[in-house]
């Protein structure tokens, strides 16, 4: 049953398009701290829940909550004011801009500091860019990205790309940090420095929801999974029991 702890209640939403019902009647709830994974087949709407989560689509039926706030159709822009963060399947960053600068992009729209009350004061406005370049350098501690700070992220392997894009997705301070398929076209490597980073992120307050088809990362990271087929919730319950349920063997086995 939902409780005052969930950071995000996703109650019975259906999303349609034209004839499509890309979900139908989905409904999760995830603790604060905790690490939920998504999973399913290609299609089952994975994506689609987080485009719902995140504003980028409305749902045709049903309500999202964060913190117990209602939040169905809220823009994108007002749920990253509310605490949600996200990545993308397909890297966004700025091509032309350093590893540093693209943290910058990401502090400067959070909304948190002060000096929006006082527009106009030239040395608070400093005093705010200092702040920016601080934490900017505090992510790029955080994120082992010291030795390519002022390069071009698409001079750099894949898997870095991928570390700062998270890196960029923390810059916002986030409390819900929406992830998806993080671990893609990485390396064994590279697989498990993300647990360790996800690990660590969980670690220091944020609530993270991960889509991920790297089912050694889901079974070792997540405390909870929820398995979603043909736009439904077919299972949800810690990943041992997940991965054994018949229901997701067989959506798996016909994938
Ligand atoms: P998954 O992430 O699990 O692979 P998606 O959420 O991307 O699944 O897609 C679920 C279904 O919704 C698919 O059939 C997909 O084609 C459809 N879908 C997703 N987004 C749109 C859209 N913007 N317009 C039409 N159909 C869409």
């Amino acid at each position: 049953a939902p409780s005052d702890g969930d950071v995000l209640e996703v109650r019975e939403v259906t999303k349609r398009f034209k004839g499509l019902v890309a979900l139908d009647g989905v409904s999760l709830t995830v603790p604060a701290g905790q690490i939920r994974g998504v999973v399913g087949p290609n299609g089952s709407g994975k994506t689609t829940l987080f485009n719902v989560i995140s504003g980028f689509y409305t749902p045709t039926q049903g309500s999202v909550r964060l913190r117990g706030r209602d939040v169905t159709g809220a823009a994108p822009y007002r749920l990253s004011h509310r605490g949600v963060a996200r990545t993308f399947q397909n890297l966004r960053l700025f091509e032309d801009l350093s590893v540093r600068e693209n943290l910058l992009v990401g502090l400067d729209r959070t909304p948190t500091t002060w000096i929006w009350r006082y527009p106009g004061l030239p040395w608070k406005v400093l005093g705010y860019e200092r702040e920016l370049r601080e934490r900017a350098g505090e992510l790029i501690e955080r994120f082992g990205l010291a030795e390519v700070a002022d390069a071009e992220p698409r001079s750099l392997p894949y898997g870095i790309q991928r570390r700062i894009e998270l890196a960029r997705a923390m810059a916002m301070r986030p409390g819900l940090l929406l992830l998806d398929e993080p671990a893609a076209g990485l390396n064994g490597e590279e697989v498990r420095r993300l647990g360790e980073i996800v690990r660590s992120i969980r670690d220091s307050g944020v609530t993270v929801v991960i889509i991920e088809h790297n089912m050694g990362l889901v079974m070792s990271l997540c405390e909870q999974v929820t398995v979603l087929s043909g736009g439904r919730v077919i299972a949800d319950g810690p990943p041992a029991e997940v991965a054994v349920h018949p229901d997701v063997v067989a959506a798996y086995l016909g994938d």
